[in-house]
Formats: C-alpha cells, structure tokens, sequence
C-alpha cells in the first residue's frame, strides 16, 4: 500500500487515510455516498475491507455493513426475496 493512502492506527499498525476521522472517508473512496461510490484500489484494498460484509456487492448486506449505512443516513440493505 503506497504511504500516502496510509496513517498510523498504533504500533505496527495502519489504516487509510480517513478512516480514523469521524466522519470517516477512506482516500480512496471515489464519488458521493448515496448516490454512487467506488473504491479506486478494489483490487489491492486491505483485508479489513476485504473482509468487511462479504456479500454487500450481491445486495446481501449484514450488521456492519447496515451499521455503515445508518451512519450515512442510509436505508439497511435487505435481502432480496427467493
Ligand atoms: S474498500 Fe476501498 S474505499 Fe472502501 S475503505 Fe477499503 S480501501 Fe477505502
């Protein structure tokens, strides 16, 4: 990860840039919450997002993922019907 999308979380830690703020806005999100956003490192993201709510990109969101929305003033996601 280039040193400039980075900042210190602690001892041998990082986070993006952003992150630790509140409000949080990673660096490299990319265009308007709500509306339509993008990461503009996907394929090199860390494994925190990696991690985070597996499914979101399927529709499938879970706790975290809504918890991030409320912040956002968002509607939770919810699961499409079968
Ligand atoms: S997925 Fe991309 S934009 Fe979202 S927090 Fe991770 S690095 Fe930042």
């Amino acid at each position: 990860m280039p040193e400039a999308l980075v900042e210190s979380a602690g001892v041998q830690l990082v986070c993006m840039r952003g992150t630790a703020a509140a409000p949080a806005r990673c660096v490299a999100l990319r265009g308007a919450i709500g509306q339509s956003v993008s990461c503009a490192i996907y394929e090199f993201r860390p494994s925190a997002c990696r991690e985070f709510a597996p499914l979101a990109a399927v529709g499938r969101g879970d706790e975290a993922c809504n918890d991030a929305r409320r912040r956002h003033g968002l509607a939770p996601l919810v699961p499409a019907a079968a």
